[in-house]
């Protein structure tokens, strides 16, 4: 049901973490991988090799690149482009009224502005293409909630929550689908400080019905079947579809209690967030909010 043979997939930030994770899950389904990396991703690119699968990376700081070169160059590498998962992103961590300029403006380039000029350049060789190109953004459980200490990091993932709605209004009209999938706590370098501190470590997993940090494989599932996007909504009865929705992406993040770990949003929301199965597993913060 979940094929994507033939389809090519732009994982920026896919050296490691949750970008590496769906990069193999998307291989794994059949596609070609394009990567967009400050450092090479060479682990990433032995794993996508061994399964037989094409990647090319391209080397890039997205607080800088031109959004259309690099959409251009990942174009080139295997002649055409189905799926954008604007994964890449920074967290910097200080009180509020300590924050300063560039911490600010470092996030917000690669968390919001790469997030949008990608998905304007990705659109456009959609439609050049005259493909149904599907995008799924990575936003935060901090899209929902305020959090502490991480100012610039909760504006743009908010940022990327409404964006990815006003895409998925905007572009729905040419057959792109625009999604987010917004992860709980994770265990990669983003949260290696939290999970270094015993105490924060403690009060994280307090709130997380699992017992456990989030694993990169747990992104899995949800990504190709954003990846597929509609030819699966379309046409199946909206509750036999349900039910199949809700085992096949358990079954894909290898943990049948594995999605209560994310939640989607943009396209799919409609179909999927109603759903109880897709839900944050996080309890609501103690007052104050104590998150990040
Ligand atoms: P990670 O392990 O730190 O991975 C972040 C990726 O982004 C790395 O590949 C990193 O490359 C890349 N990147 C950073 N700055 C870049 C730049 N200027 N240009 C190009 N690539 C850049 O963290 P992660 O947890 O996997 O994060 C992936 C996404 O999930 C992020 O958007 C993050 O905000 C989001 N997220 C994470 C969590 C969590 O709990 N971990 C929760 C919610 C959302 P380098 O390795 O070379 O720095």
């Amino acid at each position: 049901m979940f094929e994507l043979n033939g389809k090519v997939a732009i994982v920026t930030g896919c050296n490691t973490g949750l970008g590496q994770g769906m990069a193999l899950a998307l291989a794994q389904a059949g596609c070609d991988i394009v990567g967009i990396n400050v450092v090479p991703a060479s682990e990433t690119a032995t794993a996508l090799e061994r399964m037989g699968r094409r990647f090319h990376d391209i080397a890039a700081d997205l607080r800088t690149a031109a959004a259309e070169a690099l959409v251009a160059r990942a174009t080139a590498a295997f002649g055409h482009i189905d799926i954008l998962v604007n994964n890449a992103g920074i967290i910097r961590r200080a009180d509020a009224l300590e924050f300063t300029e560039q911490d600010w403006d470092d996030v917000i380039a690669v968390n919001l502005k790469a997030v949008f000029f990608l998905s304007q350049a990705a659109a456009r060789q959609f439609i050049r293409q005259k493909t149904a190109g599907r995008i799924v953004n990575i936003a935060s459980l901090l899209s929902f909630q305020g959090g502490i200490r991480v100012p610039s990091y909760t504006a743009a993932k908010s940022g990327v929550l409404g964006l990815t709605r006003l895409l998925a209004n905007e572009w729905a009209q040419y057959g792109i689908t625009v999604n987010a999938i917004a992860p709980g706590y994770m265990a990669t370098n983003n949260t290696a400080p939290l999970r270094a501190d015993p105490a924060r470590s403690k009060e994280i997993l307090g709130r997380i019905p699992l017992g456990r940090w989030g694993l990169p494989a747990d992104l899995g599932g949800p990504v190709v079947f954003l990846g597929l996007g509609r030819r699966v909504l379309r046409h199946r009865p909206r509750a036999r579809r349900r039910r199949r929705l809700a085992r096949t992406l358990s079954h894909q993040a290898g943990d049948p209690g594995a999605e209560s770990i994310f939640t989607l949003t943009g396209n799919a929301k409609r179909s999927l967030q109603r759903q109880t199965v897709i839900a944050s597993s996080h309890r609501p913060p103690p007052a104050g909010g104590n998150s990040q």
